[in-house]
């Protein structure tokens, strides 16, 4: 029988990340003792004033109804008002839409502006739904490679050796998932001015802005380049600095032309995320900053455990992350032999072996266009991390 599923489903890849914490939930469940380093979410519950506003907003009838799809007029004030105060950049709250997530916002943007014969270049390692979302929009994702010798950081040079007639463009993270890479000011300066001068749109995924440690401190293209300000788009959400992950609501601000094209196509897709949600979202940016900088802090140090821990094993080297809460070590010196009994010759092959004898879970690199190295979310408990990170160093000793 022919399948009955459409050929744009049947080409899409699973989430690998949902897909590991899924399979390492599943095992917990049967009663093993596995530690997950694949979610991409903090292991805090979002801050109590957050959720008591949220259960006040349960109650007020307005709550119950549709509201405007691009987002409650208040939230979208308060993300303008954000977004200024944390990277400068001066947002129309006009532009701004309220979306289930940054990757629903990411969704509607190649929705909106991506199709046929549209190139669009993602640095490598690259978050993994960015390809899919890009070929669900039919258009062509350009993989920029980059390695842990230059810092996981693409430079003008690489961008322009992967450019064609048909770049229209670029997605540009930092700090990054999975590399935790933070571009400094001047590359974050050079790449927008590079964009401008060839006429390429810039998704700027800043998700992860609050995220950044030690001497690291996160830049906004359109600030720091404003030439190509017209042509960019912010994406952000509250789920990782708040620990919101399970609220769901990201945004999107764009130039007015492009803002109504998402608009219009949320509309007939999805309309207003939950009202609860977004109250509890306004409460997020307007609330203290005490919570927020003490996960902050928290993540500060487990990076630093996990960095040590990780370079400590033989084979493995660790770059430090200056952002996100991802380690993404190379395992390329630990390929190509026997680890437990089992032949391992790819990350692949390796977190297969990890998960099955060290009870311990890891994204491998290939999800992300990168083999041979493999991330890990530091978003766990310290003693989990440095017990999971042991159990990592026994096995590969045997
Ligand atoms: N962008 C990046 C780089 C991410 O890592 C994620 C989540 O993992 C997102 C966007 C989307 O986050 P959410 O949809 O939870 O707001």
């Amino acid at each position: 029988m022919t399948s009955p599923l459409a050929a744009r489903v049947l080409e899409l890849e699973e989430s690998p990340t949902l897909a590991v914490t899924a399979r390492a939930k599943a095992l917990r469940a049967a009663g093993e003792p596995v530690i997950g380093f694949g979610a991409g979410e903090p292991d805090f519950p979002t801050p109590p004033h957050i959720v008591e506003a949220a259960a006040r907003a349960v109650t007020d009838p307005a709550n119950h109804r549709y509201t405007a799809t691009a987002g409650l007029p208040v939230l979208k004030e308060a993300i303008a008002a954000a977004t200024k105060a944390h990277s400068g950049f001066v947002v129309d709250p006009a532009g701004v839409t309220v979306s289930n997530g940054g990757k629903h916002a990411l969704y509607n943007i190649f929705q909106a502006m991506i199709g046929p014969g549209d190139e669009v270049l993602i640095p490598a390692p690259y978050w993994v739904s960015y390809p899919e979302q890009i070929r669900l929009a039919g258009g062509t994702p350009v993989a920029v490679p980059t390695t842990k010798d230059t810092g996981f950081r693409a430079s003008v040079a690489d961008l322009e050796a992967a450019r064609t007639a048909r770049t229209k463009m670029l997605v540009f993270v930092s700090p990054s998932n999975p590399t935790g890479a933070v571009y400094p000011p001047d590359e974050v300066a050079a790449v927008g001015r590079w964009a401008a001068e060839h006429g390429i749109w810039v998704i700027t995924d800043e998700i992860y802005d609050h995220l950044v440690y030690g001497a690291a401190t996160f830049a906004s293209v359109p600030v720091l380049a404003p030439e190509v300000a017209e042509r960019t788009i912010v994406v952000n959400g509250v789920a990782k600095t708040y620990a919101m992950t399970g609220w769901r609501v990201g945004w999107s601000i764009a130039p007015n032309e492009v803002a109504a094209a998402i608009n219009k196509l949320q509309s007939q897709v999805t309309s207003n995320v939950c009202n609860v949600a977004q109250v509890a979202a306004v409460a997020a940016l307007t609330g203290p900053s005490e919570p927020i900088e003490a996960m902050r802090v928290a993540f500060d140090r487990r990076r630093r455990l996990a960095v040590d821990g990780l370079n400590a094993v033989e084979g493995v080297v660790c770059v430090e992350p200056e952002g996100a809460f991802y380690a993404f070590p190379s395992f390329e010196a630990v390929l190509g032999r026997d680890i437990g009994g089992t032949r391992v010759d790819t990350t692949l092959d390796l977190v297969g072996v990890l998960l099955d004898q060290a009870k311990v879970a890891l994204v491998p690199g290939e999800a992300f266009g990168a083999p041979g190295y493999a991330r890990l979310s530091y978003a766990l408990g310290d003693d989990e991390l440095v017990e999971g990170i042991r159990r990592i160093a026994d096995l590969l000793a045997k």
